[in-house]
């Protein structure tokens, strides 16, 4: 398909596995690589879906699917998080690990991509439900992961309680602790410091990076942020505390929306563990009608399949920075694209969570740590480094930012499969 061509909305693809596959196809064929290296790529080397049971409070047991999926070990071990989810698919779990090689590319860290999920709901889970999960996951994926082979990290509905859990049945299962084996840990177990705002600290960076190219100022510039957890709610106090005025916030059960601007320090005291405050606000609008706000930055920071054909012409945003994972679909990115909205997609725009984790890794296999302002410092200059790639790839080879940042992304790995005789 030619870049410019925008499909009718009832053919927008929203299977964000097969949406993944075709920019990785005209990526590589951009690059000059032929079709053995996009048979290669196209799908993770490895997946594994796996069926465990976990003894519920209530003392009768549930049986849960999970997936853990490698997408190329070509460069080293693969790396990736693990989101507890209703909606979790094999489909997603691979297109996420195929997106987090490409952040890895990017940043130009020593890693292909992984991801795991599992299909629950922890909302409705006790805290030791959740526990006996983690662990029996971790216990089921065991054989294929580890600190050289695959690491994990935390995703939607998991923190850095989970992954204590899964570091100390991992430890348990091979008889010394390993806490190499996964990252986002809490401090007092080798975790780093910085690890937990570093996502919504690059997303942050970008956003001044991407306002500076625009020759917009970041002071009382307007910002809408959908999602309140972990990505969103760091962000949204980095954009207030420098000077921005975040007009929109949401969760999963609506939205908040003051033209003045919202108190955020308020609403970060009120959140739960899970990213929800909306619940204790009467006067809502929509998560639709948030994304749709007149505003000059909107950060998608929740889920998938958000901006499409349904909304993208309502969007008014002047600059996109993708916070989530697969917010937009690759036919709306067109579509925003020819109307002159900037977006710097979620494989440059959440990357800082996975540098701060490969930082976490290095520090546990250095056994020395960094100080917080390190960790910043080191993140700042990936972050704009990465930028810089990926916006001067997009103004010199006149593509949207998304398929430049892929062809950034996969390079490396092409080069690597080919450099082992693979293809
Ligand atoms: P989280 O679970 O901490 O928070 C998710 C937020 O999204 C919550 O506020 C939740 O209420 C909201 N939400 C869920 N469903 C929604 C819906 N249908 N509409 C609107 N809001 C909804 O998750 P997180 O860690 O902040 O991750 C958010 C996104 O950022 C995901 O796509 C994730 O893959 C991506 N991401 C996160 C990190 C990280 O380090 N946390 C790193 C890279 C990418």
């Amino acid at each position: 398909m030619s870049q410019n061509e925008i499909l009718p909305k009832d053919k927008e693809n929203l299977d964000v596995l097969s949406g993944t596959q075709e920019i990785i196809k005209e990526a590589l064929s951009k690059l000059g690589y032929g079709p053995e290296v996009y048979e290669l790529l196209k799908e993770p080397m490895r997946t594994l879906a796996v069926r465990f049971p976990v003894r519920m409070d209530d003392g009768t047991v549930k049986v849960f699917t999970g997936y853990r999926a490698q997408h190329n070990d070509s460069i080293g071990p693969t790396k990736g998080g693990i989101r507890f989810h209703p909606d979790v698919t094999e489909n997603e779990v691979k297109a996420l690990s195929i997106w987090m090689s490409i952040k890895c590319g990017i940043a130009n860290l020593p890693y292909g991509g992984g991801k795991g999920g599992v299909i629950c709901d922890p909302r409705e889970m006790s805290f030791r439900e959740q526990e006996r999960l983690a662990r029996a996951y971790v216990r089921a994926i065991s054989q294929i992961v580890g600190p050289t082979k695959d690491i994990p990290a935390p995703d939607v509905m998991t923190n850095s309680q989970v992954m204590a859990w899964m570091l100390d049945e991992y430890s348990h299962m091979r008889e010394f602790d390993s806490p190499n084996f996964i990252t986002g840990k809490p401090i007092a177990l080798g975790g780093s410091l910085g690890r937990d705002t570093s996502t919504a600290r690059g997303v942050a960076i970008c956003i001044r990076e991407a306002a500076h190219v625009k020759g917009l100022t970041l002071e009382n510039a307007r910002v809408v942020v959908q999602g309140f957890g972990n990505a969103g709610s760091y962000l949204a106090k980095f954009m207030h505390d420098a000077g921005a005025k975040v007009v929109g916030i949401s969760d999963a059960y609506g939205a908040l929306y003051d033209e003045r601007g919202l108190d955020i320090d308020s609403l970060l005291e009120r959140r739960d563990s899970f990213g929800t405050v909306t619940k204790l606000f009467k006067n809502t609008i929509s998560n639709k009608e948030l994304l749709e706000l007149d505003c000059d930055i909107l950060v998608p920071a929740a889920i998938e399949n958000q901006i499409t054909m349904e909304n993208a012409d309502n969007i008014k945003a002047k600059i996109i920075v993708e916070a989530a994972n697969g917010p937009t679909t690759m036919e709306a990115t067109k579509l925003l694209a020819e109307k002159g909205t900037l977006i710097v997609p979620d494989v440059l725009g959440n990357s800082g969570g996975v540098i701060v984790s490969y930082f976490e890794w290095v520090q546990n296999n250095q056994g020395y740590y960094w100080t917080e302002q390190e960790v910043e410092n080191r993140l700042e200059e990936l972050m704009v480094r990465s930028f810089e790639t990926v916006y001067k790839t997009a103004q010199a080879r006149k593509l949207d930012m998304r398929l430049a940042a892929y062809m950034v992304g996969i390079k490396r790995m092409a080069e690597a499969v080919e450099l082992r005789g693979w293809v």
